[in-house]
């Protein structure tokens, strides 16, 4: 029988940091295995019930995101759609939600004044450039109804988080992604989750089901332990959140500190309140979406722009409406009150239904007292170690970060140049 392949790189953690990582340096010659104890997708995977598939809250690909760039060099088709219409809501009343200058102008939900100066920011925003925080350029503005918008398409784009410490330069590269539109996926981002791993798989790549204890470094490169297993590679890409990398090596070696403390410290997590439910009927159908000008709160009906039933030939109908309250705690009837406005009566419907109080959304905070997304732990670690996900490197934020950094991290150790060096 001839030998199994030994690895010349292992990938730590199978989200879509890890399986980007793992295919490009496939793609790059490296013969590469996937440690995670989960099945892969970690927080992209989506769950069935009730004949729905459900994402863990809500996920909107950015189209112009390096996440979406590089799914399409890839050539994975990724069917599906953006939600319509959109609805401002403010007290108890809904308006529609200004999605460009001419919308605006009609905005019954904002003060006329507030209309005229938000046209301008949106004309002006693909050439603003600001430093410091958010909070300190939003209050820069005008009317309170242009502050009270700029912060709900704050938390609407970045998923909230300390707007006195957001970075301003993030907030804005961020609002410019949103304009550019959001996707909804057909099948949830478990299509996406599929998509990448069966391309892994085809480019040689293998999964075990291994949770990594500890990292030092090896005669070869880099030694990883698991219960049951251990490998010696040239190449390791830790594609786990920061502060799970730095229990891999808590101690300094004996041949140097990995800096993977210092870089689990300069990550920071935001987190979000969440309220999934999959209703059998959905009372309003004109009303899938309503962004709140004044709680940090807002709903989708994400079925109304993707297949979402598991089984599309199924004549019953499968509503999956996300809710989510940014910065928690919030109290699960704060997200069901939203709710009721939106869709009066949907709790006649309810065939599942999940609450999360805290769900961490990612790892990447910009904090523009530590340099915005400059300040967020490098991608290169030490010769041959790299770190990936949504908490790493110098781009993007959410999906695109994950992406963007893995696809550093095959550049640090694999240049492209140095394809046949590979394996
Ligand atoms: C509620 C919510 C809403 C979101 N909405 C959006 C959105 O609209 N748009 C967007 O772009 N992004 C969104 N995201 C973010 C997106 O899901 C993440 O950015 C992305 O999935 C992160 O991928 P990752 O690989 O960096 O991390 P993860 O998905 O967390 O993957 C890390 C993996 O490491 C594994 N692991 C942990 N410890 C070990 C170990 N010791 N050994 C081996 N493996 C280990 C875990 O099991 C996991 O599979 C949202 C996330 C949430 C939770």
């Amino acid at each position: 029988m001839p030998e199994p392949t030994r690895p010349s790189a292992l990938v730590v953690g199978a989200g879509l940091a890890g399986l980007t990582a793992a295919l490009e340096l496939a793609q790059r010659g490296a013969s590469v295995e996937v440690w995670d104890p989960a099945p892969p997708g970690g927080r992209a995977r989506s769950r069935t019930h009730a004949g729905a598939i459900v994402d863990l809250g809500p996920h909107a690909l950015y189209t112009a995101g390096a996440a979406a760039r590089h799914f399409a060099h890839l050539g994975l088709t990724l069917e599906g759609g953006s939600p319509a219409p959109l609805l401002l809501r403010r007290g108890d009343a809904l308006h529609p939600f200004p999605t460009g200058a001419w919308s605006l102008l009609r905005c019954s939900g904002l003060a006329f004044p507030a209309r005229l100066e938000l046209a301008g920011v949106l004309l002006r925003l693909p050439r603003t450039r600001a430093e410091g925080s958010a909070a300190a350029w939003i209050d820069g503005h005008d009317h309170p109804d242009t502050r009270a918008f700029l912060r709900a398409l704050a938390r609407l784009s970045c998923y909230g988080g300390d707007l006195g410490r957001m970075d301003v330069g993030a907030l804005l590269a961020q609002l410019r992604q949103a304009t550019a539109g959001v996707r909804y996926l057909d099948g949830g981002w478990q299509r996406l989750v599929d998509a990448l791993s069966n391309r892994a798989r085809a480019a040689g790549v293998v999964f075990a089901r291994h949770a990594a204890r500890a990292l030092r470094p090896s005669d070869t490169g880099w030694r990883v332990e698991a219960r049951g297993a251990v490998r010696e590679v040239p190449h390791v890409v830790l594609a786990l959140p920061p502060s799970r990398a730095a229990e891999l090596a808590p101690e300094p070696t004996p041949h140097a500190e990995l800096p993977l403390r210092a870089a689990a410290a300069r990550a920071e997590a935001v987190e979000v309140a969440s309220l999934a439910v999959v209703l059998g009927e959905l009372p309003r159908r004109r009303a899938p979406f309503a962004l709140d000008l004044e709680r940090p709160l807002y709903a989708s009906v994400f079925s109304n722009a993707a297949e979402l039933r598991l089984d599309p030939t199924d004549p019953r109908p499968r509503h999956v409406v996300q809710v989510v309250a940014y910065d928690p705690p919030h109290p699960v009837e704060a997200l069901e009150a939203h709710l009721d406005l939106l869709q009066p009566g949907w709790r006649a419907h309810v065939l599942f239904r999940r609450f999360a109080p805290a769900l961490t959304v990612h790892h990447g905070f910009p904090d523009h007292t530590r340099g915005g997304l400059a300040g967020r732990p490098p991608v290169a670690l030490a010769p041959g170690l790299a770190l990936a996900g949504d908490g790493v490197g110098s781009e993007g934020l959410l999906a695109d970060a994950a992406v963007a950094s893995a696809l550093a991290a095959a550049d640090h150790l694999l240049p492209a140049r140095a394809r046949s060096d590979a394996a």
